[in-house]
Order: C-alpha cells, then structure tokens, then sequence
C-alpha cells in the first residue's frame, strides 16, 4: 500500500470520528439546551409564585427572568442570583412572623366563636374539633388555608343560626301580638259586675247597658279603656247633676230662710211701732181718765160733770177706738206675714221631704244590684258583718249558700250577653219570692248569688236549697228556639263559734267547689 492511500484512509478515518464527535456534541448541546430551557421555565414559573409577595422581589424576579430568557451570561445571572437570595431569606423571617401571627389569629377567632351564645350543638363541636387539631403552629401559610376555609364556614353557619333565631323570635312576635291587648276575662266581669253595681240615674240606664253589651270575652285594652272612660263620664255626669240637686235645695232653703229672717225683722219692727204707738194710746187714755178724774172734782153741779164727762169720755172712746184699729190694722199685718212665711216653709218643707227621698233611694240603689234588683255584694257584706255580731254575741242557726250558675258562659257564647243577662234576672226573680225576714239573698257579682238563712237548722236549710236548685232547673228557658235548662251548683255551711265571715265564706265556697266538681247541679253542705 502506498503512503498516499494510507494517508487517505486515516484522513477518511479521523473525518469519520469527527463527524461521529460533531453529532455527539449536537446531541449534548440540543439536551442541554433541552435542561436549560426546561430549567429557565421552571426558574421563570417559580419565580411567577413567588410574585405578589414583595414588591422589591418581584422586580428583582421579573429581572431575573428577563436575563434568563436572553440567556445572558452567567456572571450577570449570578449577581441576580445573590441579590434574589438576601431577598428571600428576609422574606423567610418575614413568612415566619406572618405564619405565627396567623395562627394566633385563627385561635383567637375560633375562641370568640366559641363564646357565642345559642349556636347549635353541632356547630359548637366542630368548632372544638377544628381548634384542637390545629392547635399546633403550621410550617407555611398555605397549611392554614384548609383551616382558615373550615373556620370561615363555621363563621357563616353562625351567624345563619342566629339569623334564624331573630327571624324565629320577629315570628314569635307576631303570633303573640294579639294577646299582648287582650284583657283577663276576670278583670272584664269584674266590670261588668261593678257596672251593675253603679247607682246612676234612670237616665243613664240604657248608656250602661251599652256599656255591659260591649264587653265581650275577647275584649282588647284598648276597648276595655274606652269603656272606663264612658263609664267614667257617666258618673261624672251623675255626680254633677246630684250636686246641682243639692246646690239648687241649698239655694231655695237659703233663700226662703232670708225671706223669713226679713219677715221676722219686718214683724218685729212693726210691733215696735205699734209698742210705741200702743204706749202713746195707753199714756194719751190715762191723761183723759185723769181728766175725767179732774173735771168731777173741779164741777159744781151734776149737769157741769155730766156734760164734763161726756166730752172726756167720747174722747177717750175715741182713743179707744183708735187703739183697737191698731191692733186690727196690725193683727191683719202680722197674719199676713205669717201666712207667706207658712207658704215659704210649706214649699221648704216639701223640697226637703223630696230630698230626702232621694237621699233614700240613692241610699238603696248603694245597696242594690241594678240588673237583678237584688241586694248588693255591699249589702251582703253589711248584713253578714251584722249577723255575725249578733252570733257572736249568742250563737243561733245562722247558715251560708254561695250559689254558682253552671256553665254559663255557654248561655253568654251561644246566646249572647242579653240572653245571659235575662236569665241572671229570672233566676234572681225566683231567689225574691223566696225571701222573707229570715232569708237573705245577694247577687255576690256575675254569675254568683249568696243566701244567709237565719234560725233553721242543717236539713231545712239543705231542703230549702234544692227547692231553689230544682225550681231553677225546671224553668223553662228560650233561647233562639232552643229550649235550654240552667242549673246551679250550691255550696253550704253553717257558722260555728270558732268561725269568722271569712272561714264561714270560705267553706260555704269550698262546697261549691266540690258541688262543681262533682258534677254541677247540686247542693254540697260542710258542717
Ligand atoms: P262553671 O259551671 O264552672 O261555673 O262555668 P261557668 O261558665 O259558669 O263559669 P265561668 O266563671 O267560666 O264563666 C262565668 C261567666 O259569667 C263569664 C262571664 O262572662 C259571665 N258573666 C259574669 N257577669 C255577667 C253578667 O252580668 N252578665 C252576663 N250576661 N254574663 C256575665
Ligand atoms: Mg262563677
Ligand atoms: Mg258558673
């Protein structure tokens, strides 16, 4: 072989090898380029999360990214990579403070929820669960998103809870709001028994009824006040027309009384006068008897103290006759003074006859029930205080029956106020005929009456008592074509030595207790 081809096959030879050598590096240098674009984009994305968080680092970021896309050299992305790195480690003093203020932050909050009154029980135990298990402080932020999400939710559902609990409550309100005026319905038959109590004028009887038919169970504050007041201004209205009653009597009593004292003044000045003129008569007669006296002794002969005397005497029955005109003139004068005074203090006398019967009937009406005409609570309370006295000062049959209509509010709902009332005063009216000097009845106020038996022993009064109990629940009552009977429950007692009007009220009341709650319509006597 020749040198020259030799030559050739190792030139062909080395060729070979670089070639091989060149691809090998293209090879290399495409891999490379391959990592270090793969590495620029990871740095340029790492260098993205980062962003947001210091303004300085992201500059320095953004920078940094720049020279890393430019593939600028090395030396330039190094000072870069210093300046980014003091950065980050201030940044990692910083995160940390951040991640301690955060966890003290997420505990607090879940404390103060915690503290919140009326949260559902459940709520309250996640809470719990979510504080206990991150009690302990996280490495990084992100570890308290989870939590700080959990917490937030927990938040909402509180506040919802309570949301719910107002809307409950403004609920509430409204379904209370009407019975916030409605008014106890003992507070209204109370009235309504002190409305029949009133001892107002005939006048202002339909005006009460009014007032009485108005009061209904369901009645509100509001209409209950109105009702005070227009009773209220009815008694004003009584009041006012009793005083000028009075005042008119005072005035025509004072009157008459001046008319009289003038009378009396005038009478007795015109007997002054006629003293005086009475005592000149009486001196002038004297003067003429003494001058008769005179003119016998002073005459000589008997026709001298004839003709004397007559003179005298026509004289002095002038003065005679002068003395009697007075006195006729006077008597006249007087008589008729006397007989207007007697006219004066007929009239007075009159008036106050009227007066006093007035005084008489308020005086009744005070004791008297307007609606049943039957006594009064007050008078019951009078003639029981006085019965009791005289018991105690020696003890007789003296018993006690409180009477009680059985479900009469029914009469009241079905029929009415007015069939109600109709039937208070039949009963009443049976309770009347069965009065006499040892029985006394009382309507004690609304639907119950009370009878005081004096000097009958325990069966007389028992049977007395169902007589009225059966007498009652015979009557045949009407009501919208409805025929309907009206029983009575009856408690009963007699006084003992040891009782007082309130133990003897009291078991009388605990009868009729009893009698209602065993079955109504019956008498039930407690010794
Ligand atoms: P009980 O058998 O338990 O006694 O039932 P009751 O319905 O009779 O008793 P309740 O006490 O519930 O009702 C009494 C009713 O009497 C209520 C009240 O409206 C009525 N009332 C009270 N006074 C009068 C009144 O003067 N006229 C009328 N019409 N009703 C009255
Ligand atoms: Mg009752
Ligand atoms: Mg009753």
């Amino acid at each position: 072989m020749s040198d020259n081809s030799v030559a050739a096959e190792q030139v062909s030879a080395l060729k070979k090898k670089l070639d091989t050598a060149i691809k090998s590096r293209a090879v290399i240098e495409e891999g490379f380029n391959r990592q270090s674009g793969q590495l620029v984009q990871f740095i340029a994305k790492l260098s993205h999360v980062c962003k947001g968080i210091d303004l300085e680092l992201d500059n320095k970021l953004a920078n940094f990214r720049n020279l890393l896309t430019k593939s600028a050299p090395l030396s330039e992305i190094e000072i870069q990579i210093n300046v980014i790195s003091k950065l980050l480690l201030k940044f990692a003093a910083k995160n940390d403070a951040n991640i301690k203020a955060l966890h003290q932050q997420f505990q607090k909050s879940g404390k103060i929820l915690q503290k919140i009154q009326g949260l559902p029980d459940q709520l309250r135990r996640d809470l719990r669960t979510l504080l206990t298990t991150n009690s302990d402080e996280k490495q990084a932020v992100i570890q308290y998103i989870s939590p700080l999400t959990q917490l937030v939710s927990l938040y909402e559902s509180a506040l919802k809870a309570k949301a719910n609990l107002s809307i409950d409550n403004s609920v509430d309100e409204t379904k209370i709001e009407p019975p916030i005026n409605k008014v106890d319905k003992k507070i209204i038959a109370k009235f309504a028994s002190l409305l029949d109590e009133l001892a107002l004028s005939e006048l202002q009887k339909p005006q009460i009824s009014l007032i009485k038919k108005s009061l209904c169970d369901d009645l509100s504050q509001d209409k209950l006040i109105d009702c005070f007041i227009k009773t209220f201004d009815l008694v004003l209205i009584n009041l006012q027309s009793e005083r000028e009653t009075a005042e008119s009597f005072l005035s025509t009593l004072s009157k008459t009384l001046s008319t009289v004292q003038s009378a009396v003044k005038s009478t007795l000045s015109i007997h002054d006068k006629s003293q005086k003129e009475y005592h000149k008569l009486n001196i002038q007669l004297q003067e003429q008897m003494k001058d008769v006296t005179g003119a016998v002794e002073k005459a000589g002969t008997l026709t001298d103290i004839k003709e004397e005397i007559n003179d005298k005497l026509l004289l002095i029955a002038r003065t005679i006759e002068t003395k009697s005109n007075l006195e006729q003139k006077n008597q006249q004068l007087l008589e008729k003074q006397l007989a207007t005074m007697s006219a004066q203090i007929d009239g007075l006398e009159k008036q106050s006859k009227e007066f006093e019967v007035r005084l008489h009937e308020q005086q009744l009406k005070s004791l008297q029930d307007a609606l049943t005409k039957l006594n009064n609570r007050a008078a019951f309370d009078e003639y029981f205080a006085q019965e009791m006295v005289r018991f105690q000062q020696k003890p007789f049959d003296l018993g006690i029956a409180v009477i009680d209509i059985d479900d009469f509010k029914r009469i009241n709902d079905t029929y009415g106020h007015t069939a109600g009332d109709k039937t208070l005063q039949v009963i009443a009216k049976t309770m009347k005929k069965a009065l006499n000097k040892n029985v006394f009845a009382a309507r004690y106020g609304g639907e119950e009456f009370v009878i005081i038996y004096r000097n009958v022993n325990k069966e007389q009064f028992v049977k007395f008592l169902n007589l009225i109990r059966q007498h009652i629940s015979a009557l045949p009552f009407k009501f919208k074509n409805d025929k309907v009977t009206i029983t009575l429950s009856i408690g009963a007692t007699h006084v003992r030595k040891d009782d007082n009007i309130h133990l003897a009220f009291e078991r009388a009341d605990t009868g009729l207790y009893q009698a209602k709650s065993s079955g109504k319509n019956q008498v039930i006597y407690l010794p």
